[in-house]
């Protein structure tokens, strides 16, 4: 059997008559992203989510038989309608902006003024340069202005990013510069810790590896600080 490892510089545009922002970067098969912001078209919400749904469908069928796959089987007929539903409506809903968190905030009452870390959130992702899972914890921590955000809603906005075809490193910038924004901050720490099922269950198959990304802004880059920070989320508790 011939096995051949494709290169994703050798394969053309998918759609090349739709790729014309000339924004595109091709990252080639590295996990290594320029862009803070996912790069998007203009006409990206043109088509509404029912639009993009029977799109994705009607294409994501066509990948099943091309791979010779019997689509009058009961058990893959409704997979590309169901494919197309988890694209749009949960995967990759946070692709739309529309999807964003309401972000409430509350004032300092306390005069809380050490550092607020959740750890430990959990996300799934989606690499995209292969489009398969990427998981694993984000912890987040910032320094307080004169308003505190619900911790939820962290986490809702780790997911929110998340859900979206990701590099890791453009997740952490994006998780980071959103809550400095929320929180009117500069005093903010991301640090994303992830599997990369792209290298665990395919390529190298390495399924020890993990990958540590982070992001120090403001006090967080003084190392007493930076300290405390790494120290409370390595903390047993
Ligand atoms: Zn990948």
């Amino acid at each position: 059997m011939k096995q051949k490892e494709t290169s994703l510089n050798t394969l053309p545009e998918t759609d090349p008559m739709k790729n014309n922002s000339g924004k595109k970067k091709n990252l080639g098969n590295e996990h290594i992203g320029t862009l803070t912001s996912t790069p998007m078209r203009d006409d990206a919400f043109d088509l509404n989510d029912q639009q993009k749904i029977k799109k994705i469908a009607f294409h994501f069928n066509a990948i099943m038989e091309t791979l010779g796959l019997d689509m009058t089987d009961d058990s893959l007929s409704g997979t590309p309608l169901r494919v197309a539903n988890m694209y749009v409506n949960e995967i990759f809903s946070g692709l739309d902006p529309g999807n964003f968190p309401d972000t409430t905030l509350f004032e300092n009452r306390y005069n809380y003024g050490e550092m607020i870390v959740e750890k430990n959130i959990t996300f799934f992702s989606n690499c995209e340069h292969h489009f398969v899972p990427i998981y694993g914890k984000v912890h987040v921590a910032y320094f307080s202005s004169d308003k505190v955000i619900g911790l939820s809603k962290i986490n809702r906005i780790v997911q929110y990013f998340a859900k979206r075809p990701q590099v890791q490193e453009r997740l952490t910038m994006q998780i980071a510069e959103k809550m400095k924004s929320v929180l009117d901050t500069e005093h903010v720490a991301v640090i994303v810790d992830a599997t990369h099922l792209c290298v665990s269950s395919r390529g190298v198959g390495d399924t020890n590896s993990q990958t540590g990304t982070a992001h120090f802004n403001g006090k967080f880059k003084d190392e007493i600080i930076k300290k405390e920070f790494l120290n409370y989320i390595n903390a047993i508790t």
